[in-house]
């Protein structure tokens, strides 16, 4: 069976993100802070720069692209489980440029907030945690 779980939509919080903040540590701030474990994120707004990471899977590590730039952030989506038993976002974006061009990957840390408005759907259920995959080499979950 493809593994999965059951779960259930409990609250829905919607907010701001401070101007200058890091994205990534913003919203894991606002999961902690409200005690969100399992959940999932949706979010737009503009960032002063930004850091994304795609994953090589050969090599199996991230490579960073840096953007010194403002950017759109014309997609967020995410979710929220848990990594060494601690909040862990996992969130990938899209961005836009001043000419429409856009990037996409996995959110990294070292992405600088413009603007950013975010709802996260906090769900009950049983608890998501992360464990290293041998097959892919990334922290997913487990759920055998
Ligand atoms: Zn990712």
């Amino acid at each position: 069976m493809t593994p999965h779980r059951q779960v259930t939509s409990k609250e829905i919080f919607m907010g701001k993100l401070p101007f200058g903040s890091d994205l990534t540590e913003g919203l894991t701030n606002v999961c902690t802070e409200r005690n969100i474990t399992l959940g999932r994120i949706k979010a737009i707004g503009a960032v002063q720069s930004a850091k994304i990471g795609f994953y090589n899977q050969k090599s199996r590590e991230y490579e960073f692209i840096s953007f010194d730039q403002p950017m759109e952030i014309t997609d967020l989506t995410g979710n929220v489980s848990l990594r060494d038993g601690k909040t862990f976002v996992h969130a990938h974006v899209t961005l836009a440029d001043n000419a429409g061009k856009t990037f996409g990957g996995h959110l990294a840390p070292g992405t600088v907030v413009f603007a950013c408005e975010f709802v996260i759907e906090a769900f009950a259920g049983p608890q998501f945690e992360r464990t290293y995959d041998e097959e892919t080499g990334l922290t997913l979950w487990s759920l055998e």
